[in-house]
Formats: C-alpha cells, sequence, structure tokens
C-alpha cells in the first residue's frame, strides 16, 4: 500500500488457427520458459521478457492461475482499484482471454474448462463473498467506448451516449451509468452476454466495430464491515471498503502506428482510433522515470481518463498482450510486444 508497483504484463500465445495452419504459415514466436519469448523471422530475431508468458498449450485455467488474477480479486475486495486489460490485434485472443470462447457462440454454452478471466474471477470473488458471510454487496456496470462516444451495454433500450465527468471526490466517472447488483454467479454471467451480445449486435452495423470499440466491465465492492458494537457508532462513522475490479477487452491495436510527431499523431487519432493513439502515448510518458514525467495527457480520449486511476494513481493494473504466433502477423505482433514491454515499466502507487 502506498509503495510503487510496477505494472503486472503477462503475455498470451494463441494457437495457429485452421486457416493459419493450413495456408502453411510460419510460427515465428517461440516461448523460452521463465517469461521469456522469442521471435524469429528473416531479418528479425528479438527476445522479450514479461512476468509470465502463456504458449498455444496454455489453458484457460493456467492463464487464470499463473497472470496474478486470482491476487488482484483478493486486492479489489480489499478495497484496491485493480483493472485487468487485454491487448492486441484483432483476432489475437482478447476476448478468448477474457470471456472464453461463449462470445462466438449463442446457443451453445461453453465447456467449464474454456471459461475466461471473468467467469473465473467472479467465481473467486462470490467464493469470497460467500466465506465472509456476504458481507460484501456486489454490483457490475458494463460501457463501451466507440468513436469517443460511451454506451452503456446494460440498459435497455436504443443505445444513446453518456457523459463522462470529473468530480474531486471521484476523479472520473460515467454520468447515469447503470449499475445492476448481484449475489450469484448465473446473475453476472448473464449480464455479461447480454451486455456482449449488445456490442456485438451493433458489429453488424459497420464493418469492424466490434474492433473498433473497448468493453469496459466493472465490478463494485463494497464491504460492509461487521461491528459487534455497531450501536457506538454514529451512522456513517465506518463507511467500509470500496474497491472496483474492471475487465478492459481493448480495441484491435492494428493500423495504430507509432509515431514521433504530434502532428501525425493527431491527424491519425481523428480518423482512426483517438483513444489506443492516446492510452499508447500516456504509456509511454509513464514509462518515464517518476522525475522525469512530464504531464500525463489521460483527457486526451474518453479511455485514458477511464484508466487514470489504474494508469497512473492508485491501481493495480494487470495488462495481458495478446499475440498470434504466425508469420504473416509478424509486424503487429512486434508492435504489441514493444507496446508491451514499454507498459512493464509504468508504476502506480496503490
Ligand atoms: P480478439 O478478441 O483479440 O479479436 P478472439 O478472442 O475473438 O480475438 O480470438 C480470435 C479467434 O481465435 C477466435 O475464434 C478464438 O476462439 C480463437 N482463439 C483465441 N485464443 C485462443 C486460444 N488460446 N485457444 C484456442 N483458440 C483461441
Ligand atoms: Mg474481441
Amino acid at each position: 500500500e502506498g509503495r510503487e508497483t510496477r505494472l503486472r504484463v503477462v503475455l498470451r500465445v494463441r494457437p495457429l488457427s485452421c486457416t493459419e495452419t493450413r495456408r502453411g504459415d510460419q510460427q515465428v514466436v517461440h516461448s523460452l520458459g521463465d517469461g521469456a519469448v522469442h521471435v524469429s523471422a528473416a531479418r528479425h530475431d528479438a527476445t522479450f521478457g514479461f512476468s509470465a508468458v502463456f504458449d498455444a498449450g496454455a489453458s484457460q485455467k493456467a492463464v487464470f492461475e499463473g497472470s496474478g488474477m486470482r491476487q488482484l480479486v483478493e486486492l479489489a475486495i480489499d478495497g484496491f482499484s485493480c483493472t485487468v486489460f487485454a491487448f492486441g490485434q484483432t483476432g489475437s485472443g482478447k476476448t478468448y482471454t477474457l470471456m472464453g470462447p461463449l462470445a462466438q457462440s449463442d446457443t451453445q454454452p461453453a465447456s467449464p474448462a474454456l471459461l475466461g478471466l471473468m467467469q473465473r474471477s467472479f467465481t473467486c470473488l462470490l467464493e469470497q463473498s460467500r466465506s465472509r458471510g456476504s458481507d460484501l454487496a456486489l454490483s457490475a456496470s458494463y460501457l463501451e467506448i466507440y468513436n469517443e462516444q460511451i454506451r452503456d451495454l446494460l440498459s435497455p433500450g436504443p443505445p444513446c451516449s453518456l457523459p463522462l465527468r470529473w468530480s474531486k471526490t471521484r476523479g472520473f466517472y460515467v454520468e447515469n451509468q447503470l449499475s445492476v447488483e448481484f449475489d450469484s454467479l448465473e446473475t453476472i454471467v448473464s449480464l455479461l452476454l447480454q451486455g456482449s451480445q449488445r456490442r456485438r449486435t451493433s458489429a453488424h452495423a459497420l464493418n469492424r466495430h466490434s474492433s473498433r470499440s473497448h468493453a469496459l466491465l466493472t465490478i463494485h465492492i463494497r464491504s460492509r464491515a461487521h461491528h459487534p458494537t455497531t450501536w457506538v457508532l454514529q451512522a456513517g462513522a465506518c463507511p467500509g471498503k470500496q474497491g472496483t475490479l474492471c475487465f478492459v477487452d481493448l480495441a484491435g491495436s492494428e493500423r495504430v502506428k507509432e509515431t514521433g510527431s504530434s502532428g501525425e499523431l493527431s491527424v491519425e487519432a481523428n480518423s482512426i482510433n483517438r483513444s489506443l493513439l492516446a492510452l499508447g502515448h500516456c504509456i509511454s510518458l509513464l514509462a518515464k522515470s517518476r522525475g522525469k514525467r512530464t504531464h500525463i495527457p489521460y483527457r486526451d480520449s474518453k479511455l485514458t481518463r477511464l484508466l487514470a486511476r489504474s494508469l497512473g494513481g492508485s491501481g493495480v493494473t494487470l495488462m495481458v498482450a495478446c499475440i498470434s504466433p504466425s508469420s504473416r502477423c509478424l509486424s503487429e505482433t512486434l508492435s504489441t510486444l514493444h507496446y508491451a514491454s514499454r507498459a512493464r515499466r509504468v508504476t502506480t502507487r496503490p
């Protein structure tokens, strides 16, 4: 608590897909063990290190246990603001890692072995809640950022854009977002499904919409402190702890170019994906040592405003970088690896 903590960055390499195997793509990414990964292809030969590397053979359970996700859930129960975000190009396995393959099929429920970090975290959270005699009040909100507009994925009816505000006590927050209470796995999983279906429906309206939107599911955890001598306390004298656990499924990172010039950056930002560029920019600046840091431009996008606390402030953050092992994805893979390596230098003070 209060100590500088590095962002925890883990890497997941998905298996080659059937299409990739059929057309004979080379596998250019190899896990070396101990968190090291090697990329070798013509004119490229590089090794990167992470807190953990999960290769094609890693199960969903192994990713949950080895990524530090369980500890993140426990910290959120203890009142910290915890965030896990999945980053990588479209098709690299972000949604699979967070939710498992359920997002792809409406009718068949996914096998329990394939459930992602989110469902596993919910289970862990509810178990903890039961073992503490249900003194945790849990609620969820689910938002999508598309084209710099925030949409509530839980509220029924036609989507409308919600305002993002700032206050001294709350920091940045979304006004009028729906927050739904839950106390069972069925309820929270069905909220997740409903929300991600809303997100997906719009994918048909516009080409590649889903890869252009960021989805943020936040679990709010309030612990009602137990006091055998409550009668002594005035109401509100002991407010209890309040933590959050936020899952961020980022838009596909492809086509987001690294450029040094702010002029070019802003042109791309306007036309392509302002949020991801702003996030990359904030991460680059945050990765500098505290003494050399300049102003961090969180206000440049809605995504960075919403992630300000988890990235630069008092949050605990886990980043899951996702890549394909295929030679055809080489340049995007290298860009994800560089981005993720830079993120490892970011520190927060939980
Ligand atoms: P993204 O969300 O990054 O665009 P997806 O999670 O939708 O990518 O993954 C793309 C495809 O690859 C999906 O069909 C998914 O089921 C499959 N996939 C991704 N990761 C894995 C994995 N670790 N094991 C098996 N299949 C995977
Ligand atoms: Mg996805």
